[in-house]
């Protein structure tokens, strides 16, 4: 018994000594839509399930930030050692008023709105009264996901013109609305269906503001503060089994400016990594959408992960993660876009 003892703490230091040890502190965003046990599943968290992922946050002791400071001190690496968490909303669905904000109140939890601005005081979304009492509220920010909700990713045979206008106006009509409905001038935007190619990060780049998508990982010092990525949180991915792993997941230290757009050029999708001496192959592992683990090639450090065959569907992902000591994983995700598929 002493013998296996010894040996297993023996074996747990090698593990600890052979593996990175993850110092960064990053910020970890969860995405969500609804908090309602009766709007559609795909995009709805139930209220038990919303109030065991808070409770298991605040087990964890990780402090919920507001979004906008929290991603500003992971991208410049000045925070601690532990991850810290941000909390975020879009579409300002009725539910989040009735259903998530009191229970935010009695965690004191900061928590972020985006808004598509059209749609405010339509059916099942909150009214301008709702949010401007939001607003009033010290624990909320109320900021950008676009005038129109549209898919702003420039379409095929669009011209260049018309879509540059087409985005300017949606931008820019929504921060204007914000400003003048309740006094709200964040620099945070939430691209519409986590959808973005770099023309659309050029805009948000280029008005100082950040953009977020809907691929999952962590906020760290290689991110990219125009492709920032947030863990959905409805029923299917926001299940206790895996919380723990992406509340303390870890950017993974790839540039993600180094990374490809997410428009397709061909179906599947190759992504190229660089891998740093923090990552091993023996110890990568991805996954595609829909298909669930997939083979890479190594050739040198450079890693090429390509899924074996075509994926259906306009949005999808290549996930990968590498272990990151202290039982953490970096969490890596490419979205892709196919504007060949339909919008929804
Ligand atoms: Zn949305």
């Amino acid at each position: 018994m002493m013998i296996f003892r010894k040996l297993a703490r023996a074996s747990a230091l090698f593990l600890f000594l052979a593996l990175p040890q993850a110092t960064n502190a990053d910020l970890v965003v969860l995405q969500y839509h609804h908090v309602d046990d009766s709007t559609p599943p795909a995009t709805s968290t139930s209220v038990s399930l919303f109030e065991a992922q808070l409770q298991m946050i605040s087990d964890l002791g990780l402090e919920v930030v507001n979004l906008n400071s929290g991603t500003t001190q992971a991208l410049s690496d000045t925070a601690t050692d532990i991850n810290q968490i941000a909390i975020t909303f879009d579409d300002a669905y009725e539910s989040v008023y009735t259903l998530a904000a009191p229970i935010l109140e009695q965690y004191q939890m900061p928590y972020t709105i985006f808004v598509s601005t059209n749609a405010v005081g339509t059916q099942g979304y909150m009214s301008w009264k709702q949010l401007e009492e939001l607003a009033n509220n010290r624990l909320v920010t109320i900021a950008n996901h676009s005038a129109d909700h549209a898919h702003l990713a420039r379409k095929r045979g669009e011209s260049e013109e018309h879509w540059s206008n087409r985005v300017d106006h949606s931008l820019d009509a929504a921060q204007k609305v914000l400003k003048a409905q309740l006094g709200s001038s964040e620099t945070l935007f939430a691209y519409p269906y986590g959808e973005y190619d770099t023309g659309v990060e050029k805009k948000v780049r280029q008005r100082g503001w950040y953009g977020f998508g809907q691929h999952s990982g962590a906020i760290g010092n290689d991110s990219l503060g125009t492709r920032l990525p947030r863990f959905p949180m409805a029923n299917a991915y926001g299940q206790l089994g895996s919380l723990k792993d992406k509340l303390l997941s870890k950017s993974f230290p790839v540039a993600a400016s180094e990374l490809p757009d997410s428009v397709i050029t061909r179906n599947p999708p190759h992504l190229t990594l660089e891998l740093s001496d923090k990552l091993s192959p023996d110890h990568l592992t991805c996954f595609a959408s829909g298909i669930g683990r997939i083979d890479f090639t190594l050739n040198g450090s450079t890693v090429t992960v390509q899924a074996p065959r075509a994926i259906p569907g306009r949005r999808f992902r290549y996930n990968c993660t590498h272990p990151a000591g202290d039982g953490r994983f970096y969490w890596l995700s490419q979205p892709w876009l196919n504007l060949d598929a339909p919008e929804d």
